[in-house]
């Protein structure tokens, strides 16, 4: 059974970086029918807001991603706790006092004499006795992860390929500060853990947290999981982008973003595949492939997101869009002027037109006598299934007028626009009394 979690913590809103993650690991879990969980990463009390969490559910179920499980790691100290007590008790999580000066300090020191600032095991050699010290004059430990040196810390990543390092060139990472509070990366090991999860799928800014993780899971007595990091997201113009970090559902909502188009866009942004504009996710989980990600930087454009929007718009079906139409908008109406709309918000534009009143321009003397000879041969005429192609088909008989002098002077009196939707369409939605009413009046100027 493969088990994703997207890991986010509330600390700000989604932005489309996390949204891309969290998108490809419900791809992930549904393409292999498995389980998509949303945990919530909220040990950090002072920076975690209830309303973020409100937030990223609300983003998740716009996008359509609904979750499996959720789970909250501060309802989990409990099971932190036990675990911490076993790994300490199994000599793998030490205690530590130095301040953040002192070991500022020391790295200075390594970083003078060409070497690794790496933590160099200070306290390993504190006694009971010191320990027994430093308590009594009101000291807390911090508490690091002690990794193991002897063993090579090797991953097949799903993206970047088999992935290698050296515990020695790695420092025991702080995993609990001295007033208790936990560091993000043991309990979402044990979270890992203690919820199946068997693939984790994040940004390539975690490969160093992987390398300690992987240790983590091993003394947790526990297979890792497998990893994939995803390169990350930058700007159109290739560099990382301040407006990315802020980007999220909202701004894209208001921009008449939908979020089918942000969906699809994201399925393949970072691969060289083609963006496929469909409504269908499912299709999208069935055809997502982690090995066709890239380790170059994933640009995201949003004049493409747009692109990909009208292309999404174009498909989007009555029942999905009609409650965001104006009043008394029927199906074909819809369906007609959708492929003129790069937003759903324009619906309400070409509505107008069909529904009137419209502002046609000012014509000619002679155009208004061609218009004159339209309104009554629309109302002497039949009407019929396809008023549009017996209208012009008599007028160009009767006016010897063919091509653009026969066309656009119609469809400007009838729609006030110059282009838009189709008037073999558009015609039967105005009908006819207004429609030849619209004709008398662009003919009388
Ligand atoms: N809360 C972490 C983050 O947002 C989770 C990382 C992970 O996926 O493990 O970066």
């Amino acid at each position: 059974m493969t088990t994703t979690r997207f890991a986010p913590s509330p600390t700000g809103n989604l932005h489309v970086g996390n949204i891309r993650t969290a998108l490809h690991n419900w791809l992930l879990a549904k393409q292999a029918g498995g389980k998509f969980l949303l945990r919530i990463d909220d040990t950090d009390a002072a920076r975690s807001r209830e309303e973020y969490v409100d937030a990223i559910r609300a983003d998740l179920a716009w996008l359509g991603l609904r979750p499996d499980g959720e789970e909250r790691q501060s309802a989990r100290f409990a099971i932190y706790e036990a675990a911490f007590d076993k790994l300490v008790a199994a000599g793998r999580i030490y205690r530590c006092y130095e301040t953040a000066l002192e070991l500022d300090l020391k790295r200075k020191v390594q970083l003078g004499r060409g070497l690794p600032p790496i933590y160099d095991r200070g306290a390993l050699a504190l006694t009971e006795a010191d320990h027994a010290a430093r308590a009594a004059a009101g000291d807390q430990p911090h508490w690091r992860f002690l990794l193991d040196h002897e063993t090579p810390i090797e991953w097949m990543d799903g993206i970047r390929g088999p992935q290698n390092f050296d515990a020695r060139q790695l420092s025991d990472p702080v995993i609990r500060r001295a007033d208790g509070s936990w560091l993000y990366m043991l309990p979402s090991a044990i979270d890992d853990v203690e919820m199946g999860v068997t693939q984790v799928l994040r940004g390539e800014d975690h490969v160093s947290n992987t390398a300690t993780q992987v240790q983590m899971f091993t003394a947790l007595g526990a297979e890792p999981p497998k990893f994939a990091h995803e390169a990350l997201l930058v700007g159109a113009e290739g560099k990382l982008s301040k407006r990315l970090g802020s980007l999220g559902v909202s701004e894209l909502r208001e921009a008449g973003i939908e979020p089918e188009a942000l969906v699809a866009l994201l399925a393949r942004l970072g691969t060289s595949d083609p963006v496929d504009p469909t409504l269908d996710a499912e299709a999208l989980a069935a055809s997502f492939d982690l090995s066709r990600f890239g380790r170059a930087p994933a640009r995201f454009d949003e004049i493409e997101l747009h692109r990909v929007n009208a292309a999404v718009v174009h498909h989007l079906p009555f029942a999905r869009v009609s409650h965001l139409l104006p009043e008394g908008m029927s199906e074909a109406a819809w369906a007609t002027i959708r492929p003129n709309l790069a937003h759903i918000g324009e619906a309400g534009e070409w509505w107008q037109v069909i529904a009137g009143p419209i502002a046609p321009p000012a014509f000619d003397d002679e155009t208004h006598a061609y218009l004159a000879t339209a309104a009554e041969t629309l109302a002497a005429g039949e009407w019929g299934d396809d008023p549009w192609r017996a209208l012009t088909a008599a007028l160009k008989d009767a006016t010897g007028r063919k091509g653009k002098p026969l066309f656009l002077p119609l469809r400007q009196a009838l729609t006030a626009h110059d282009h838009g939707p189709d008037m073999a369409s558009l015609l039967p939605l105005i009908g006819r009394d207004a429609a030849v009413a619209r004709l008398r009046k662009a003919a009388e100027g």
